[in-house]
């Protein structure tokens, strides 16, 4: 078997692996000033993607814009994910560099999908492939390819604990090599039940000083869990931005959250902001909790919230996930200020993070490890991934993180 890496190594976001120049695993967009996409121009003759976030489909209409069709094979939630993130780059980007694609290519996505559940055996481009559940968002798959010599675990984003949306990853499927996501290889996550204690009464209390509180969050996955959390600590919230889309979609596949029930509660708890007639100035009034994208500040109907609510330092912000260094999330938590839609603002609200992570944390990805002592390690997905391959190495692993751009033959 043969590898390329033509993205997500030694870096987070553009994932991209061509496996015998045939099998392209991902195809993401690594979002920034500029954006950047995978490397290589592959032409494959399938494509295989393990779970619908920006950075391991970002970029995949692109390869439906030539002459080629290549199949697609996704889960049903991540081919719908997919499709949304898609549609939304066009409204945002379309026309420009920024956006890889056209209309045209998104409704070629639709001729040549092809969805699998999990533990469902099938071929693409002369690969035996299998999705098992990586316990990282709805429909997110841990892919194993096995070419008739090889067999390769591409781990996608994984979680080996639970989240409230979905169980976390018990598979741990044969394989000679894995590639394997490290975003949080030197991380310790807090106790997943005490994040959200702490983060349910920190929201209360603002909303008891008469405050308002707005919660930045990734509209795939974290929205979700967001509202969950808020359903079962009795906290009035709204919810806006394109999470609003991304759960009625999720609501469609009730076999691939951990509890559909509990999801429809949350769903019925939380109010859906239409943004019509200048509703999300009013709301960003009322003692509630305003569970909005982006997750880093950088877009999205925050832009709305933010300057409404930052005066008061009765009112709070609260980052719910990873802020990108560059980003208006980030430069607000190291600063107290942040750049919103152009503007440079002071925050006199109080501004506090909470660790509602989808990945395996340290702990999580050497357990997930264990049973491959004797496989052959790729370590990518990280902004450390060389030191947590020498790490791996110390304690008796064949561990190593490839270089973007290179090959490995296995
Ligand atoms: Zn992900």
């Amino acid at each position: 078997m043969e590898i390329r890496f033509l993205g997500g190594a030694r870096e987070i976001g553009r994932s991209a692996v061509l496996v015998n120049d045939s099998l392209l695993l991902d195809f993401g967009m690594l979002t920034g000033n500029p954006p950047q996409f995978p490397v290589g121009s592959p032409d494959p003759d399938a494509v295989v993607v393990s779970h619908g976030h920006l950075d391991h489909v970002g970029t995949v209409p692109s390869l439906l814009s030539g002459d080629d069709r290549p199949p697609i094979y996704w889960t049903p939630p991540t081919y719908e994910l997919a499709l949304t993130l898609a549609r939304d780059t066009l409204k945002l980007h379309g026309g420009s560099y920024r956006c890889p694609f056209t209309e045209n290519d998104i409704k070629r996505v639709t001729e040549v999908t092809e969805t699998h559940g999990y533990r469902e055996p099938f071929e693409a481009a002369g690969h035996e492939v299998t999705f098992y559940d990586a316990g990282h968002i709805p429909g997110s798959a841990h892919v194993l390819v096995d070419d008739g010599d090889t067999r390769l675990l591409y781990t996608g984003d994984f979680h080996t604990d639970d989240q409230r949306l979905v169980a976390g990853t018990t598979a741990r499927p044969d394989a000679d090599v894995v590639v394997c996501e490290s975003t949080y290889a030197d991380v310790e996550h807090d106790d997943r039940d005490e994040v959200a204690e702490e983060f349910a009464q920190s929201v209360k209390t603002t909303l008891w000083e008469g405050g308002t509180v707005v919660v930045p969050a990734f509209a795939i996955g974290r929205t979700q869990e967001l509202m969950l959390v808020c359903e079962a600590y009795d906290i009035p919230c709204y919810v806006d931005g394109m999470g609003k889309q991304v759960t009625e979609t999720l609501r469609q596949y009730p076999g691939f959250v951990r509890d559909a029930d509990r999801l429809r509660r949350a769903k019925s708890h939380a109010r859906f902001v239409t943004g019509r007639e200048g509703q999300r100035k009013r709301i960003a009034d009322q003692k509630a909790a305003i569970i909005t994208t982006s997750g880093m500040l950088s877009g999205g109907p925050a832009m709305t919230y933010i300057p409404e609510i930052r005066s008061n330092p009765t009112n709070k912000i609260t980052l719910t996930g990873y802020q990108v260094e560059g980003t208006p999330g980030r430069e607000l938590l190291e600063t107290g200020s942040a750049e919103i839609d152009g503007r440079r603002m002071p925050v006199a609200a109080q501004v506090e993070a909470y660790d509602f992570s989808a990945h395996a944390d340290r702990d999580g990805l050497r357990s997930f490890l264990e049973p491959y002592r004797d496989a052959e390690l790729l370590i990518g997905h990280g902004d450390r991934c060389e030191a947590f391959a020498a790490e791996l190495r110390e304690t008796g692993y064949d561990a190593s993180a490839p270089e973007l751009g290179e090959t490995r033959r296995l």
